[in-house]
């Protein structure tokens, strides 16, 4: 079975947190079977003004370390390979190009698959839901999306306002997706997607990651009964093809109790199989279902 995570924050932590111990580790990711595990250049808490292209060069660097170390890279999830771990770049605000519009290709020649538009703050592209804002896509915006399609590359738009996701949804070429986030039916959060926004990544052939991160899931502890729930509630939109796990590892200050890492990952799909979920359906939320919306993506 292909395990993929589209979200963690493993670089980051590596090149600017060097102090703390990252949980997303060669050893976690083979005793958890994670045949992808995508990592994101992260833009940093200081957003648009905290030289952001800057981290993220800092961040490849560390890549090209634990390149030599012998961790793979791959291109696209379907060249994931069972009992075999990869990575999957990705970028996580869209600050990082710094309002340069080559950098995007710049960025997808290294590797890079996946833009989250936003982080928590404001920038060229878009507005995050964190700041309430009801301002929509911004005309370089469309330009960086353009040039995204254009390249095999996916809008992610965890962190992204409402009125920018239906921009997203209405107008741009290809299906959206939502690396790391949760279901607002079951926490109401700001980072969190309401019903309306489920049904519309599932009705454009999108995809959405379940994020672990407690204060999504539950707003208190959680377990991996809650991250269950959260995938059980997009199924039962409708969504059993279009779901699958955006951990946040090593960007989340806390896990729930019971997965801590890539090695406890299994522990999900266990539960999702106790809960009744049929093996293909396991399989689809596994892996299968993101490499599915790649293959739509690229169509
Ligand atoms: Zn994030």
């Amino acid at each position: 079975m292909r395990i993929i995570d589209t979200h963690c924050d493993t670089l980051y932590l590596r090149a600017l947190h060097p102090e703390q111990a990252p949980c997303v580790t060669a050893e976690a990711l083979r005793a958890g079977g994670v045949s992808v595990q995508t990592c994101a250049l992260f833009a940093g808490g200081e957003g648009p003004k905290g030289h952001p292209y800057e981290k993220a060069l800092a961040q490849l660097e560390v890549l090209e370390r634990l390149q030599a170390e012998g961790w793979k890279t791959v291109d696209a999830p379907s060249q994931a390979q069972e009992g075999e771990s990869a990575v999957l770049l990705s970028l996580e605000g869209g600050e990082i190009l710094e309002d340069k519009l080559e950098r995007v290709e710049a960025f997808r020649r290294r590797g890079a698959r996946m833009i989250a538009l936003t982080w928590n703050h404001e920038n060229a592209i878009a507005s995050p839901a964190k700041d309430g804002s009801q301002a929509g896509i911004k005309p370089f915006g469309w330009q960086v999306l353009a040039e995204m399609a254009r390249l095999g590359m996916a809008a992610d738009t965890s962190h992204l306002n409402e009125r920018g996701f239906w921009d997203l949804i209405e107008r741009h070429s290809q299906p959206p997706m939502a690396s790391h986030s949760c279901c607002a039916a079951l926490h109401p959060h700001f980072r969190n997607l309401t019903d309306a926004q489920i049904r519309a990544l599932i009705e454009r052939g999108g995809w959405i990651g379940v994020n672990f991160y407690p204060a999504f899931l539950t707003g208190g502890e959680a377990t991996v009964a809650d991250i269950v729930r959260h995938i059980d509630h997009i199924a039962q939109l409708g969504g059993a093809a279009y779901v699958g796990f955006g951990s946040d590892f090593d960007g989340i200050e806390r896990t729930p109790l019971d997965c801590t890492g890539p090695q406890d990952v299994p522990r999900i799909l266990d539960a999702l199989r106790a809960l009744g979920y049929p093996e293909e359906t396991v399989r689809g939320i596994a892996g299968e279902n993101f490499i599915a919306y790649f293959e739509r993506l690229e169509a």
